[in-house]
């Protein structure tokens, strides 16, 4: 039987370096909040409140205490009150991110009127959308969009949306706009982890995508994998049944951008040990079969 981790999996860029942040702060200032959790994986916020890093849901909750803002951005109008209230920020929005802001405040003020890929609740979408004073429109897929046509409009996405989707989008104002301007603001670390997930999928009879229920990268992970093979979306290695293997030769593994390395290895060394396979358990990610760290 092969298992194998998809190349790719796990902390993207702009995670690594918010949680680097987050310890550093903690290392240097003891009262240190992040405001809302600082990515989507409940397993590594638990950590972070263990070394006293807690995550606070509004302004009145952070009484005074240096405060994080998360990989994926906060509204510009909270930004606007922390600094007000003279509370220290420590940004860690994700530069991808604070790049895709500028494109939609740029495109607002250019008169484009800007339709964004994405989840409305998503926090990232939320914070996007605070950038822009004129009327925008958030879809979730092209099927979304209102019957209607456009005169100038500007596109972008969340920065975890699969291509394929902006593509179809695209592909559909065309045909009713009369002037687009069209930014790729897809982060390279999702189209990555995404072809890397397809690529294993194909080889594979099942796929265990691990990571937050509440991340979107990871749940479009688990959507894209259930494509091509039966899929199981896990948080942590506890929800591995031995059932799922029954009748697999190859099994793969793939990993959202926000999920941390030691519960993929938990999870690769739960199913070695389903298998049967003790002989095979590993310490480190790099350790897995398949998996390559991205430059
Ligand atoms: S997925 Fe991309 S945009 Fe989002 S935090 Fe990671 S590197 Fe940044």
């Amino acid at each position: 039987m092969n298992l194998r981790l998809a190349k790719n999996s796990g902390f993207c860029f702009g995670v690594k370096r918010a949680i680097k942040m987050a310890l550093k702060a903690a290392k240097e200032n003891h009262q240190t909040v992040t405001l809302g959790p600082i990515i989507h994986n409940p397993q590594m916020v638990s950590k972070l409140e263990s070394k006293n890093i807690l995550a606070v849901d509004n302004i009145s909750q952070i009484k005074n205490r240096a405060t994080i803002i998360r990989s994926h951005g906060v509204k510009k109008n909270v930004l606007d009150r922390l600094k007000e209230k003279e509370i220290e920020i420590i940004n860690a929005t994700c530069p991808y991110v604070s790049k895709t802001q500028k494109f939609a405040e740029e495109l607002d003020k250019e008169g484009y009127k800007i339709i964004i890929l994405g989840d409305k609740d998503h926090p990232e979408v939320k914070s996007l959308y605070s950038y822009i004073n004129g009327d925008a429109l958030i879809v979730a897929n092209a099927t979304e969009l209102p019957d209607m046509s456009f005169k100038k409009v500007g596109v972008i996405s969340q920065t975890t949306r699969s291509i394929n989707d902006f593509q179809k989008l695209v592909s559909e104002l065309v045909k009713r706009s009369e002037e687009m301007r069209i930014i790729n603001t897809i982060c390279n670390a999702t189209s990555v982890r995404q072809n890397s997930t397809i690529e294993l999928a194909k080889i594979s009879d099942a796929m265990i995508v691990v990571g937050g229920k509440n991340s979107s990268n990871t749940k479009m992970l688990a959507k894209i994998s259930g494509k091509y093979v039966k899929t199981y979306h896990v948080e942590t290695a506890c929800e591995i049944k031995k059932k799922w293997f029954s009748k697999t030769e190859d099994i793969g593994i793939t990993a959202g951008a926000s999920t941390p390395d030691w519960v993929i290895v938990d999870v690769y060394n739960k199913i070695i040990e389903i298998i049967g396979k003790l002989d095979k358990k590993i310490e480190k990610v790099e350790d897995i079969p398949g998996f390559k760290e991205e430059r």
